[in-house]
């Protein structure tokens, strides 16, 4: 029992260091953006990107997303992390599209959580930080999960239907893993789907049936919205994309996550070239 209660002790005071040192971070501007193309699946020609989220910690080195981001929402935090996201995102766009022609038609897809989508000032936030990075609205697509529509559907709508109304487009995240929406997803303001990679890495063989990808992607094209398949790591999963008339995809396959520097050579050659 006192063994028990000083491991709880622990972790809280493990907690609470983490809360402090994401705290200082945030000051000291510690994150890092890292940026996975988003590919066109019968061209390989390049949509745009994700940004993704790392902590470059000074002693402990870069800390993936799904070890801090919980303790920033639960604290409240995220609201300015995430605000940080955005402007970087778009300035990092902006810088692209100043030095390549062809980044006028990328698009910058970023992650939100909900409490970001619960802030009064979002809208606003967003609208200023697009005039900011003098970039068009159309170039942003905001992506969200479907257990951030469950609550106060119809104010949720009405803010979706506000910030589309500036071009920006909405995808929903790791689609088919929350409550499915969908006695509701046909009067969702929302522009695509992104396929979970759970679903996509079932896809083993070419020629057998995937039951819940096809049915994401009739889905999607039954209500005229785009679908993106996440985790694509073999060329049979993309071969079977392909002939499913899956439109996008994303996957260690093409590229893991990368620097904005080494992100540049998928502007540059317009997607992905080589297969390999
Ligand atoms: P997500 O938005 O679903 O992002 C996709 C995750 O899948 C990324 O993990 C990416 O690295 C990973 N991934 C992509 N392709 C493959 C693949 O082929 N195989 C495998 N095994 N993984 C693949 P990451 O970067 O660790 O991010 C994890 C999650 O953290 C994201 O999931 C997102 O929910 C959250 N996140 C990341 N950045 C942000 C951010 O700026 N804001 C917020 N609110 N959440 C973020
Ligand atoms: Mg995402
Ligand atoms: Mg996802």
């Amino acid at each position: 029992m006192l063994f028990y209660e000083s491991e709880m002790h622990q972790s809280v005071i493990q907690r609470l260091n983490l809360e402090n040192d994401l705290r200082k971070a945030i000051f000291n501007q510690e994150f890092v953006l890292y940026y996975q193309p988003i590919i066109a699946l019968n061209t390989l020609n390049l949509l745009g990107f994700e940004a993704l989220i790392r902590w470059n910690h000074p002693t402990k080195g870069l800390i993936p997303p799904d070890q801090f981001i919980p303790i920033a929402e639960e604290s409240g935090l995220i609201i300015s992390l995430g605000h940080w996201v955005l402007e970087e995102a778009c300035q990092q766009l902006a810088r692209w599209q100043q030095k390549y022609l062809l980044a006028k038609k990328i698009k910058m897809s970023i992650n939100l959580s909900v409490q970001q989508l619960q802030d009064p000032q979002l809208f606003e936030k967003l609208q200023q930080v697009i005039k900011k990075a003098s970039i068009e609205g159309k170039s942003l697509v905001l992506e969200i999960t479907e257990s951030m529509l469950v609550e106060n559907i119809k104010k949720t709508c009405d803010l979706l239907t506000q910030i589309q109304s500036q071009g920006i487009s909405i995808s929903i995240d790791d689609f088919g893993t929350g409550y499915s929406s969908l006695s509701y997803l046909h009067r969702l303001p929302v522009n695509a789907l992104k396929i979970d990679r759970s679903f996509v890495s079932q896809i083993q063989r070419e020629g057998e049936t995937y039951t819940i990808v096809e049915t994401i992607i009739t889905l999607s094209n039954l209500l005229k919205l785009d679908v993106v398949a996440e985790g694509i790591e073999t060329l049979q999963q993309l071969t079977w994309l392909r002939n499913h008339q899956c439109n996008f995809g994303q996957g260690f396959f093409f590229s893991k996550p990368v620097t904005s520097d080494n992100a540049e050579y998928f502007i540059t050659q317009n997607g992905i070239v080589n297969l390999n």
